[in-house]
């Protein structure tokens, strides 16, 4: 006979529950279509919930309800102190090395199928008291995918319905826009970077600014000293119009450049006042903002530089 493979069904208590754990005597549905369903337990086969090929129901539908259900009952047990949270297994966002990261404490329950205040639906969304803080998108092979997770305006991530089904403790995105995360080798690079900014800020008593402006260090291509040079969003390199946030930091200067051959605002050393050229820090290998794409300003985009900074500091023996 045909059947269908139901992996976790619904007890009368509504329940998910394992075949493994089922018992003969009750009764249980599937959580799809909530027909009853049959628990098999073969010497051949492994145990398992089936009930017949059916019009309403089918295997990919199924495997969506039943991770979303299981994604729901893993926020649940967490927060009801049955269980720890749910691990998202995730990737350092500066050397992309696995990071392990529980589901944030603040998130307080999961809603099914949940209707953002633009009319879009999201699988489950994790809930803040009365607002969606983040959403999770089910993906089985073949389903439609509704979601334009770039239009969404909450956080998304994606999991596949088979990897939850098998184990819903660890959620593993196959696609993460939850906010970047840092490993924890990362931050110590970071740390160990910014007492060297500030050890040479105070050298050359310089104070550092705002957000805004991301800091790097090199050694002056003239005197050879250990300066500090900034960085700050722009249209390019060479730019002639003055930072957005005042004042600059006061070795950003205005001035003409002999290489460029006209003026523009630009990083000086503090010891020797000479011209630390945008090509040198942005385009040289050895430059300090190397490939850096300073973008307008979020505290986000800040910290996400200054770890970019910094993990390149150290791998250019700055450090
Ligand atoms: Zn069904
Ligand atoms: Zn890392
Ligand atoms: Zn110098």
């Amino acid at each position: 006979m045909l059947e269908l493979r139901i992996p976790f069904a619904i007890d009368d208590e509504l329940k998910l529950c394992r075949p493994t754990t089922a018992e003969k005597s009750k009764n249980y549905f599937c959580p799809c279509c909530g027909e009853k369903v049959i628990l098999k337990q073969g010497e051949i086969k492994t145990t398992h919930f089936a009930h017949k090929i059916s019009d309403t129901c089918n295997q990919e539908t199924i495997t969506h309800k039943t991770a979303k259900l299981l994604v729901q009952k893993m926020v649940q047990d967490w927060k009801s102190g049955k269980s720890n949270p749910p691990n998202l297994a995730r990737a350092c966002h500066i050397c992309h090395l696995p990071v392990s990261q529980p589901l944030p404490e603040k998130v307080d329950k999961a809603i099914l199928e949940h209707r953002l205040s633009d009319g879009s639906i999201v699988d489950v969304a994790l809930m803040v008291g009365d607002v969606a803080h983040a959403a999770v998108e089910i993906k089985v092979a073949h389903a439609v995918d509704s979601i334009k997770a770039d239009k969404l305006q909450i956080p998304l991530i994606e999991l596949d319905g088979y990897a939850v089904i098998d184990d819903p403790t660890i959620w593993n995105p196959i696609r993460d826009g939850f906010k970047p995360c840092t490993c924890e080798k990362c931050k110590q690079k970071y740390t160990k970077f910014m007492t060297k900014v500030k050890r040479f800020a105070q050298a050359t008593g310089l104070e550092l600014p705002s957000t805004y402006y991301r800091y790097g260090l090199c050694n002056c291509w003239k005197c050879e000293r250990d300066i500090i040079v900034f960085a700050w969003p722009k249209e390019g390199m060479h730019d002639d119009m003055a930072p957005k946030v005042k004042p600059p930091p006061k070795t950003v200067q205005y001035r003409f450049s002999k290489t460029v051959g006209d003026k523009y605002w630009v990083n000086t050393c503090p010891y020797c006042h000479s011209i630390q050229g945008d090509f040198y820090l942005y385009s040289e290998p050895d430059g300090p903002f190397f490939a850096l794409d300073c973008q307008e300003d979020s505290s986000l985009s800040f910290e996400q530089d200054m770890m970019a900074i910094a993990a390149y500091a150290e791998y250019s023996g700055m450090l």
